[in-house]
């Protein structure tokens, strides 16, 4: 087989204590899913789950600098877990979807608010405020063999030292299992996938030179700088 041009390598992360890394496939994120972010954000805490995705090549490890995207004057931070998937499947039971988890990570999803905000008062999607380049900050997988199942833990978000956001992944409105058997009704998963489980209240807006820590418990923590704009 031969291309037109050369295909972009493929998008990987780190796995703690192993020499492999993991190749990404998709990235599925998952809207309000704390009932407190939800209020925060003006709806109610209990609605069917909904899902927006990022690219994968959007990816950004731990300790990187991001330059303040373009198109924006409202960027935002959101501390989330990140699930991996190791076994592709679909319609999968809640109860099984345990064994199509792979590991976990730390998560940041950076998120244009005032483009997101303007998506959807004119009902747009909101792809520009969320899937655009370096968007999706991820440390390194931990193996759910190494650190068990992650269903219950501290999760925090600190801004230049300081606690904005602080709760716990047990909050979840929509818990691992529960977003693993919904998505898995409306796409077909496959290895490499990884899902951003939603945010807790307490977002709020970076400037360059800020520096944004993740920390749950369990994982090391996930840090990024926001640079000048490019
Ligand atoms: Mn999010």
């Amino acid at each position: 087989m031969a291309y037109v041009f050369p295909p972009a390598p493929p998008v990987s992360l780190p796995v703690a204590g192993q020499a492999d890394r993991f190749a990404i496939r998709r990235i599925f994120c998952v809207g309000r899913n704390y009932a407190e972010h939800a209020r925060e954000m003006g709806h109610d805490d209990r609605e069917p789950p909904f899902f927006f995705m990022k690219p994968a090549d959007a990816v950004v490890e731990h300790g990187a600098t991001v330059p303040y995207p373009p198109g924006t004057s409202d960027l935002h931070y959101e501390a989330e877990l990140v699930v991996a998937i190791g076994t592709g499947g679909r319609n999968i039971e809640k109860v099984n979807a345990v064994n199509h988890i792979y590991g976990y990570a730390c998560g940041n999803d950076l998120t244009r608010r005032d483009l997101q905000a303007a998506a959807k008062k004119a009902g747009r999607p909101w792809d520009m405020a969320k899937g655009f380049d370096q968007s999706a900050v991820i440390g390194p997988i931990h193996r759910a063999e190494d650190v068990g199942h992650i269903d219950r833990a501290a999760i925090t978000l600190r801004l230049n030292g300081d606690i904005r956001q602080s709760s716990d992944v047990a909050d979840m409105i929509w818990a691992t299992d529960e977003i693993i058997a919904h998505l898995s009704g409306l796409i077909e998963f496959a290895p490499g996938d990884l899902i951003m489980t939603g945010t807790p209240a307490g977002v709020g807006a970076l400037q360059p030179g800020d520096r944004a820590v993740v920390s749950i418990n369990g994982l090391p923590d996930l840090s990024v700088t926001i640079g000048d704009p490019a």
